[in-house]
């Protein structure tokens, strides 16, 4: 079975006042995404330069204050209820797992992985993000076996403030329930869907149609571990998918999985850096249960602002109409990261 990548382009007619009033037409792409058949638009709107936000004053401010610095965190962060764990919070390495005060669901955590009040996006390691990932999975693993019921979990993280982040320490926001959200249920049911009628697992057929095209598909990273391509249909500006096959649930993800995905996120890291997208959000998705349908997988998209007034790239097309918007063209991303990837990763 193969993958559908449906796309229409749409022309628009119109005078140019720039070219003499001589006419002029402009593309727009509409993409459906080949699970969920979800629907984003790439737009050709000149980019120009990404005005490069610099947080490095913003990361002094905020310094002193911090309750994540080394100094305050074990004092001013929350513990946990012994049923969960009996030492209060969860530590590996430099990571430290929290309940977030402000939660988001019945088990909400935050998980700092560096005693670094600010990491620029080129300063992050391995070893860093991977202690990082594994102690969230052993936050998830001790939930389930707490809440057998709260099997939807997710590994996510805003970095930065134009991402949604509060706090400029880089920290991890992990959340387990009994509900799905909704990109959960879409991809998880339209993964069964896909099972039911091919008997193959959407993911492995992603991974293999991708790499077979070489339109889209990035590299790999830890010998095949982690198979990384840019979304055909971006959630964002540029849209980087990493899958781990034959991996269902993040609490069945092993050590030098976490440690691959840490090595892929590094040059995907790098690329942002050097289009000056220094803000992202990030999640790590996995199926509620074992299962041959669905497949771990992260996905990273840069955020940032536009022009000069500090434009959001966010507006009512994703926030009202559920429509991620994209001036980046797909293929275009993944020619620049693969060149990235074969340097670095
Ligand atoms: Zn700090």
């Amino acid at each position: 079975m193969s993958i559908p990548f449906r796309m229409e382009v749409e022309d628009m007619q119109f005078y140019d006042p720039t070219q003499d009033w001589a006419p002029f037409s402009r593309k727009a792409e509409v993409r459906y995404d080949p699970l969920t058949g979800q629907s984003a638009r790439i737009l050709y709107y000149p980019i120009g330069d990404i005005p490069r936000a610099d947080h490095a004053q913003m990361a002094a401010q905020t310094a002193e204050f911090c309750p994540f610095c080394p100094d305050k965190v074990e004092r001013v962060t929350p513990r946990f209820p012994e049923a969960i764990t009996p030492e209060g919070r969860f530590h590996r390495g430099e990571s430290i797992i929290f309940p977030n005060m402000f939660p988001y669901d019945r088990h909400s955590a935050v998980g700092i992985f560096s005693g670094q009040h600010y990491v620029q996006l080129t300063e992050f390691t391995a070893p860093m993000l991977t202690d990082g990932f594994l102690n969230a999975q052993a936050y998830l693993t001790a939930v389930l076996a707490h809440d057998p019921e709260s099997v939807w979990q997710s590994i996510n993280w805003n970095y930065m403030p134009v991402a949604g982040g509060s706090i400029i320490h880089p920290h991890l926001q992990i959340v387990a329930s009994p509900e799905a959200t909704n990109y959960q249920r879409a991809t998880y049911s339209a993964a069964q869907l896909y099972r039911e009628s091919t008997d193959e697992n959407f993911y492995d057929v992603l991974v293999a149609e991708e790499e077979r095209r070489q339109e889209r598909s990035v590299g790999v990273t830890g010998n095949g571990k982690v198979h990384w391509t840019v979304a055909f249909a971006p959630q964002g500006q540029i849209d980087i998918i990493g899958v781990l096959p034959g991996k269902s649930r993040l609490v069945d993800v092993e050590v030098d999985e976490w440690a691959a995905l840490a090595d892929g996120l590094l040059p995907v890291f790098s690329y942002f850096d050097s289009q000056n997208f220094t803000a992202f959000n990030l999640a790590a998705f996995g199926a509620p249960d074992v299962s041959n349908a669905y497949s771990v997988h992260v996905r990273v998209v840069p955020r940032t602002t536009l022009g000069l007034l500090g434009t959001s790239d966010n507006n009512y097309f994703k926030v009202l109409h559920n429509e991620a918007l994209s001036l980046k063209n797909p293929e275009e991303a993944a020619s620049e990261l693969r060149a990235v990837f074969e340097t670095k990763a």
